[in-house]
């Protein structure tokens, strides 16, 4: 097989008073993620889609929240591993598309710098990360603002050697 897919679901639970971070984004906003790390549902998501092409596990058995390495840690970090360790398995990465859930903050203003951000990290073209954004029309955790709840499917080459 030279393509793999892979998909990735995380949720995180909402409290006031804390920062917002989302596909490496800080999001102005009232409410933020509960977490161990830095609570970036959407990077969780993506590196769980990473690594469920490769049928690597997940998250978080690379990355145990009962650990103090992670602590608060940037979730980019975390990206940058899952990445270099699908490049080492000799996978490049096509593309990735992201679904977040969450009633509010509006998400709008901030899809473009996620995707620009993403990119950058992952090392892949703009153009190959969707970022895209719902709310629930108020139904469930996510409508009642008790949480952020993530999709993400990626796609993998594996290597030429040309
Ligand atoms: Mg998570």
């Amino acid at each position: 097989m030279n393509i793999r897919i892979g998909n990735g679901y995380d949720v995180h639970a909402l409290a006031e008073g804390l920062p917002l971070w989302l596909g490496g984004v800080r999001v102005e906003s009232p409410i933020g993620c509960i977490a161990h790390s830095d609570g970036d549902v959407a990077i969780h998501a993506l590196c769980d889609a990473l690594l469920g092409a490769l049928a690597l596990g997940d998250i978080g058995k690379h990355f145990p929240d009962t650990s103090d390495e992670f602590a608060g840690i940037d979730s980019k970090i975390l990206l940058e591993r899952v990445c270099s360790l699908v490049r080492a398995e000799g996978w490049e990465i096509g593309n990735a598309d992201i679904t977040i859930a969450m009633q509010r903050p509006k998400l709008a203003p901030y899809i473009i710098p996620m995707r620009e951000c993403l990119a950058s990290v992952m090392g892949i073209e703009v153009s190959d990360v969707s970022v895209k954004a719902t709310t629930t029309e108020k139904l469930g955790f996510v409508g009642r603002g008790e949480g952020c709840e993530v999709y993400a499917v990626v796609l993998l080459n594996r290597q030429t050697n040309i």
